[in-house]
């Protein structure tokens, strides 16, 4: 009887530890993409790809990766812990040269990243995703066909905040799709009354700087600039993938 009771503990003991510890096949699957894989794995690639950290080039850039919270146009968490903005080491210091000459102007106010080097799958989520007409989309996502300036470390989104970290005004949120957004169509959408000069001094702000550190802005999006033609970066930089 003692031996049996013995056998009995001994089972109860394993079919608990086993259940315990029992994880489906198909949560294994999504444990691959948890946080802390999703981070190391992100920035593995980033490192192979040859990009560097901003913030070893000038600590005093802020960075906010909206892709790495629900506030973004998805709505979806899809960096999950990687919030970290990396770009190829001559971006890097483009940016800081731009953060140099707009405290040179405002020494309260900073440049803030919302999206910097951006993995491959996640453009591939981002086209597929985004709530747009197949017309419309192009204008503001990249095909992942072509694919994008960020999947390079060669474009990078920002916007500037003041002393207080509160963004200036610049009309519409980061990732607004709506002609709002459109450096383009400034002048239209002041007359319309949809935009105010103040907004679009901000936006000005934005591009001298940008382009004092030698960086290129877009039609579409106030928030996006680049640091070299999709051709050039298809030639000579690796994709992060
Ligand atoms: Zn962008």
């Amino acid at each position: 009887m003692k031996s049996s009771a013995h056998s009995v503990f001994i089972f109860s003991f394993i079919l608990y530890y086993t259940l315990a510890n029992f994880q489906p096949a198909h949560l294994n699957v999504v444990t691959k993409f948890e946080k802390k894989d999703s981070i190391t794995y992100f920035e593995r690639l980033m490192i192979n790809a040859g990009l560097k950290l901003v913030v070893d080039y000038d600590s005093t850039i802020k960075v906010k990766l909206l892709y790495s919270t629900t506030d973004n146009f998805m709505r979806k968490d899809i960096y999950g812990d990687f919030d970290k903005a990396y770009l190829l080491p001559y971006v890097c210091k483009r940016l800081a040269a731009a953060q140099k000459y707009l405290k040179s102007k405002h020494p309260g106010y900073s440049l803030i990243i919302y999206d910097a080097a951006r993995p491959f799958i996640c453009q591939q989520m981002l086209w597929d995703y985004a709530p747009l007409s197949a017309s419309q989309k192009p204008l503001y996502v990249s095909s992942p066909r072509k694919t994008s300036l960020h999947n390079y470390g060669a474009a990078v989104d920002v916007a500037i905040v003041n002393e207080n970290n509160v963004q200036l005004d610049f009309g519409t949120p980061f990732d607004f799709f709506g002609e709002e957004s459109q450096p383009q169509k400034e002048q239209q959408l002041l007359t319309q009354g949809k935009l105010t000069s103040k907004q679009i001094e901000n936006r000005k702000l934005l591009r001298d700087v940008m382009k004092a550190g030698g960086f290129s802005s877009i039609k579409t999006e106030w928030w996006h600039f680049n640091a070299a033609s999709r051709k050039i970066a298809m030639e000579k930089f690796k994709l992060i993938k």
